[in-house]
């Protein structure tokens, strides 16, 4: 005696436990129930069948978001951000521990952050805690509490409210989430190389590349390499953009060294060369580099060196962007594209040879299981059901007005891109805005909980 499936979808294109083809899936109480060659006989509550140009993939898994509420709602919210995200194939998202006030640096913070987004997120959502100087006593209880890791900062963090770790810090942190089994998160450029560099000021974009070299990003990296093999601690390094550290990276991780590393769709798309002066909304840090530099990325996650890629999500209003001045001073880094992340990365994967079981693997497989998120990323027997419709042949010119994140600011205005996400399904119910209004369903995830 079976019971009906709730949802049935029949695709004739699928990447599905890392096979592609034609495919028949159930679902029952928001749980993949079966996986099985395309049956259109098998029938439920309800049936979807996509298109010949459609293909299903597993939910994406974002684990670099920015949301910034409380306190910075103004920047981007939980409302506005997991629309974004479901807009964008994004099922499961990680929010960074800063930008929001208060930080979450203590499992209160935590608790102030889960209350500001319970009942208003269309994903869900999990969080990152941090690691400043002050609190390294409390990292063990802000991850009891559920955070899925810790982030640090080596250079300063653009808030004053979280400061880098410095001297020893970096190392006592590895200690301390080593103890806790946990996970250390850096934000790797060194601050004595960056303090060396000319300073960015003015709307050129070469002053501004040279005032974060790629020397800073190294420097620091070796000193993440070290302080992870001296505590054993399980290190991640966030938002890779200098392809000359992989040697070192690569190194590392055949020594055994608990290494992870991601890079963003802003490194793997865009080049220095093409950013126009002025053009803040570029501006991120570490900085988007060479058309050469970026071509030595996609060899390193051709190659797996580098083992997701993830936003970086991190919008501001536009008056903090300085889009009426240009200068790549004190315009906030940061770029938003929580939404367009699997086309933009679709586009250039593809012409670099990659297929869609590639990029399901940087930025779902690989990301949930960066946080343990056991029922993410992968469209299988007993997973979640959060399911995309994608189709990859079809283009779109992105409109920044359009995105569902807060603030209309975008280096992606006017871009074409390949590949455009039909529906999203959350645990078996769609979610995303084309779906119309209904109650935000998606739910808040701790560490240690599938
Ligand atoms: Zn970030």
């Amino acid at each position: 005696m079976t019971t009906e499936p709730d949802l049935v979808v029949h695709a004739v294109r699928s990447v599905a436990g890392g096979v592609s083809g034609p495919v028949t899936v159930t679902v029952h109480d928001g749980v993949v129930a079966w996986v099985g060659p395309l049956d259109r006989g098998v029938t439920g509550g309800e049936v979807v069948e996509l298109g010949d140009d459609e293909v299903l993939l597993p939910g994406l898994v974002d684990t670099h978001v920015h949301v910034n509420e409380p306190g910075r709602t103004e920047w981007e919210g939980f409302a506005s951000a997991t629309r974004a995200a479901a807009a964008g194939g994004v099922t499961t998202v990680v929010d960074m521990p800063l930008n929001s006030l208060p930080p979450t640096l203590d499992p209160e913070a935590l608790a102030v952050k889960q209350e500001a987004a319970r009942g208003q997120c269309h994903v869900d959502v999990g969080f990152w805690g941090g690691a400043v100087p002050g609190n390294l006593g409390r990292l063990r209880p802000l991850l009891d509490a559920g955070v899925m890791g810790v982030k640090c900062f080596l250079p300063d963090s653009g808030v004053a409210e979280f400061p880098a770790l410095v001297g020893d810090g970096l190392l006592r942190a590895a200690e301390e989430v080593s103890a806790a089994d946990g996970l250390l998160l850096v934000h790797a450029e060194d601050p004595d190389v960056l303090a060396a560099a000319p300073a960015a000021n003015g709307p050129s974009y070469d002053v501004f590349l040279a005032s974060r070299p790629a020397a800073a990003e190294d420097t620091a990296i070796a000193r993440v390499v070290d302080a992870a093999r001296r505590s054993g601690a399980r290190v991640h390094v966030v938002h890779l953009s200098s392809a000359s550290a992989l040697p070192v990276i690569a190194a590392a991780k055949a020594d055994g060294v608990r290494l992870t590393v991601e890079t963003c769709p802003h490194y793997l798309v865009l080049r220095a060369e093409d950013v126009p002066d002025g053009a803040t909304p570029y501006k991120c840090c570490p900085p988007v580099r060479d058309d050469a530099n970026r071509a030595r990325l996609w060899d390193g996650l051709a190659d797996g060196t580098i083992d997701l890629v993830v936003s970086d999500h991190s919008p501001c209003t536009p008056d903090l962007k300085a889009l009426g001045t240009g200068d790549f001073g004190t315009a906030w880094g940061g770029i938003s594209s929580l939404q367009l992340g699997l086309p933009l990365v679709w586009t250039e994967a593809r012409r670099r040879g990659h297929d869609l079981a590639d990029v399901v693997r940087w930025m779902s497989a690989a990301p949930a299981a960066l946080v343990g998120l056991t029922t993410k990323g992968s469209l299988r027997e007993g997973a979640a059901a959060d399911l995309v419709a994608f189709a990859p042949d079809q283009e779109q010119v992105v409109d920044p007005a359009r995105l569902e994140h807060r603030n209309p600011v975008s280096p992606y205005a006017a871009a074409r891109l390949t590949g455009v996400v039909r529906a999203t399904w959350l645990a078996g119910l769609r979610a995303d805005p084309d779906s119309g209004d209904h109650a935000p369903r998606g739910r808040l995830l701790a560490r240690g909980e599938a």
